[in-house]
């Protein structure tokens, strides 16, 4: 497995829980991955093809909706709202979490039109913690190591699994992953407990609001080809200033910590298999704004794939 971010390690549960042998090689540990960065809701957001991104969706959806009633995994079943500056339908997506349109009263200041639903929200360090966990009782081992190419990898096991995000442009020379910039502010808890996200279409900026127990994960930005992993002072204050907006119960609130990650944005999730005599390589990349949300959906398929192929390991 090359990979320690949420793609990487559900896929590395998932075959360790299945019986089989499994290292997970990264160059960066699970909490310096981009996957800890994010904010995170269950939402395909920035991820293709529509098909397949709504079946992975919905499989992970019921797995981290049954997760939640472990207080170990970080992910808590929260109530809010989703709303538009301008009409717009409810997304494809909405029956999968039995969404109904906003009343006018429960909208917000310049909001025409809104969904309120209730769905998984996950404090990313502590379930990815969660996940190593799992994944090492299971009988998975790390290792922290950089690639150069995929090739390399494959001289270490029969069967490889690449899950490297934004990294696989360059580990698996595949020019159309484009990093998409995501920054966001975490700040204490005022005493929210609903979420809020702006889903205005074709806004120029993205604003939402996490709660999770003592803290508020507050976003976002979306700078296409920008690999800057360096929080930025004025993109934070401005960040802030929108939810403060949305949310007035914000102003003042202690801010705890600056969080950048690059969105591995694709044209379309890579999940593909090639044999290479009796080896067997997996990719499972390009998730774009949607990793944990469609994480399980696409472990599960790996899984498949991997026994399908009969490739022992
Ligand atoms: C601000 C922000 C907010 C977000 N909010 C959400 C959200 O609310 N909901 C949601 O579903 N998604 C959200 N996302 C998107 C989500 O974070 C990503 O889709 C997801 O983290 C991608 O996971 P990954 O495991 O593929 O990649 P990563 O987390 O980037 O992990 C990649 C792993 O591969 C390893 N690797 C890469 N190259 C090499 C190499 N050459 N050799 C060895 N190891 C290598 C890295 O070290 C790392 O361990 C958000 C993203 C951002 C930035």
């Amino acid at each position: 497995m090359i990979g320690a971010g949420v793609a990487g390690l559900t896929t590395a549960v998932c075959l360790a829980e299945s019986g089989m042998k499994v290292r997970v090689d990264a160059d960066l540990a699970p909490g310096e991955t981009t996957s800890a960065a994010a904010g995170a809701m269950w939402d395909p957001y920035l991820a293709e093809p529509r098909d397949l991104v709504e079946r992975w969706a919905r499989t992970t959806l019921s797995e981290l909706t049954a997760l939640s009633s472990d207080k170990d995994t970080g992910i808590r079943m929260v109530e809010g709202t989703q709303e538009s500056r301008t009409p717009c339908p409810l997304p494809a997506w909405g029956s999968a979490v039995g969404a109904r349109q906003c009343t006018p009263e429960e909208l917000r200041h310049g909001f025409v039109t809104g969904w309120r639903y209730r769905a998984p929200v996950v404090d990313m360090p502590r379930y990815l913690g969660y996940l190593a966990r799992r994944f090492a009782q299971a009988g998975g081992s790390f290792r922290r190591h950089r690639y150069e190419t995929v090739a390399e990898a494959m001289r270490e096991a029969p069967v490889v699994v690449n899950c490297s995000g934004s990294g696989a442009r360059a580990l698996a020379g595949d020019p159309e992953v484009e990093a998409v910039r995501g920054q966001l502010v975490v700040v204490e808890n005022p005493g929210i407990e609903s979420f809020f996200c702006d889903d205005t279409p074709g806004a120029d900026e993205l604003t939402y609001v996490y709660p999770h127990s003592e803290t508020v994960v507050l976003g976002g930005t979306s700078d296409r080809d920008d690999w800057d992993v360096t929080p930025d002072d004025r993109a934070a204050d401005q960040i802030v200033h929108r939810c403060v907006a949305v949310e007035p119960s914000l102003a003042g609130a202690r801010i705890l910590e600056h969080r950048v990650g690059l969105r591995p944005v694709r044209k379309r999730v890579r999940l593909t298999e090639e044999r290479h005599k009796d080896a067997l390589l997996v990719h499972n990349y390009g998730h774009g704004g949607a990793g944990v949300t469609l994480s399980w959906g696409c472990a599960q398929e790996v899984v498949e794939r991997v026994q399908g192929s009969r490739v022992t390991n």
